[in-house]
């Protein structure tokens, strides 16, 4: 009876969905146009091109094809992390007092740098919210009661949402949860209040297989051991699905992020985080996070009271406050004869990348950024007289695609291209090295 009532409620809805379809097609076609081209030239090329795809019609000077996203796709993103909130500083690696924490944030706010939740970055990142130019998060690492006691105040002050990344046995009451530590009822109150609150694993350990680890014994004896195959396996499973469930089942909430312990992580670390359900990993390697940043090391900024130019240098890096969204360009790859080319696959870790800016018209001098995932903006060579851009990829290159970011201001617009290339190398498995990711 309530199967038959559930389908008469859906009818009526189903007609008027219907009757709206025509309706929602003309729209979208007509949205399709607004996405495209501001030279009025090239629109009836593009009027019925379902996808905003490159048109190969040379470029003449000046006249960028525009390829508007649904949602900005130049934003940028830095992320923060905190630790302890406190007025004497005594361990200057994880504290900050919170004078200086509240002048960060302020700055923020002063700097038009919009502070964003976790979830809009992954939301942003799917394709499905459209985020601020220039954006920020917050983190709050471990479970300090302070980050409850101090740090929550002043975030509420700025009406800024953050995100607590916890590991299980350190909250109080845990193995590891000392007199410091935040309660189970101090999270459930940040959750009701619309904390976000991820995973952090269960003891807060190097994850990769083979590091020296503490385990807690039964009756509380602590020993240092290394495992290996099976037995750190079943640790495995323990810190990083174990720690999930855990936090899911206690808090009632869904954790999609997972904060890797002092930033240290290989492949099979990523594949066990991913296998669990984790939609993003973050590191403590600062760099600002754009459309294409990989989600499974995403990089955050650790701030803390004996490094005060983190915060300074992250600021700066996604741009002066010239007051935001100013208009983007976006210009085909194709148009740039870009090497490797857009959807290629190099057989090298260490590839050189190319682009032609000629297309795009004047430069001005000095704008002209590269930017490739996993490294950040690279020292770039820009040739004025032949339009080139280069850079030699002196690091090898961790991940199995590469996306490079290019842009540069022509006529006081920004222009920007976008493009992605492959890298197989020569039977070397894609093995991430773990030495290559610097500790917190
Ligand atoms: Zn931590």
């Amino acid at each position: 009876m309530f199967y038959a009532g559930a389908l008469n409620a859906f009818t009526p809805f189903m007609i008027i969905r219907f009757a709206i379809l025509p309706l929602f097609l003309a729209l979208n076609l007509s949205m399709c146009k607004k996405q495209e081209n501001i030279s009025p030239s090239s629109q009836q090329a593009s009027a019925l091109s379902p996808t905003p795809a490159v048109v190969a019609t040379p470029v003449t000077a000046a006249s960028p094809k525009i390829t508007k996203p649904v949602v900005d796709q130049t934003a940028q993103v830095i992320i923060f992390c905190y630790h302890r909130f406190v007025d004497k500083v005594r361990y200057p690696g994880t504290e900050i007092t919170p004078a200086a924490f509240e002048a960060q944030m302020k700055e923020l706010k002063d700097r038009g740098i919009t502070v964003i939740s976790m979830q809009d970055l992954l939301a942003w990142k799917r394709g499905e919210k459209n985020i601020p130019p220039r954006s920020a998060i917050i983190t709050f690492d471990d479970g300090w009661k302070s980050q409850y006691e101090v740090a929550w105040p002043i975030m509420k002050k700025y009406g800024y949402p953050f995100t607590m990344f916890i590991y299980t046995e350190g909250v109080r009451g845990g193995s590891l949860g000392g007199g410091e530590a935040i309660t189970w009822e101090q999270l459930a109150d940040m959750r009701d209040n619309g904390v976000d609150i991820e995973g952090h694993t269960a003891t807060h350990q190097d994850l990769r297989e083979g590091h020296t680890i503490m385990v807690v014994n039964p009756g509380a004896k602590r020993t240092r051991t290394k495992l290996t195959g099976e037995q750190y396996e079943q640790w495995m499973q323990n810190e990083v699905v174990g720690s999930k469930q855990l936090l899911e089942q206690r808090l009632g909430i869904k954790v999609n992020c997972f904060a890797v312990p002092f930033g240290n992580y290989n492949e099979h670390v990523k594949e066990i985080a991913r296998n669990s359900g984790y939609e993003a990993m973050f590191t403590v390697y600062g760099q600002p996070i754009t459309f294409t940043s990989p989600m499974d090391s995403i990089g955050r900024y650790a701030v803390e009271a004996n490094k005060p130019k983190v915060f300074e240098d992250a600021v700066k890096m996604i741009g002066t406050s010239s007051g935001g969204a100013s208009a983007v360009a976006e210009i085909g790859a194709k148009d740039l004869s870009t090497q490797p080319a857009d959807g290629e696959t190099v057989r090298t870790a260490l590839p050189l990348i190319k682009a032609n800016l000629s297309a795009i018209g004047a430069i001005e001098a000095g704008s002209v950024q590269m930017r490739v995932s996993g490294l950040g903006v690279v020292p770039a060579n820009y040739d004025p007289k032949s339009g080139t851009v280069s850079y030699q990829v002196t690091q090898k290159l961790h991940e199995k695609s590469c996306s490079v970011i290019i842009s540069a201001k022509s006529q006081g617009k920004k222009v920007e291209a976008h493009w992605t290339f492959g890298i197989e190398e020569g039977g070397a498995g894609g093995m991430a090295s773990p030495a290559s990711t610097p500790k917190k």
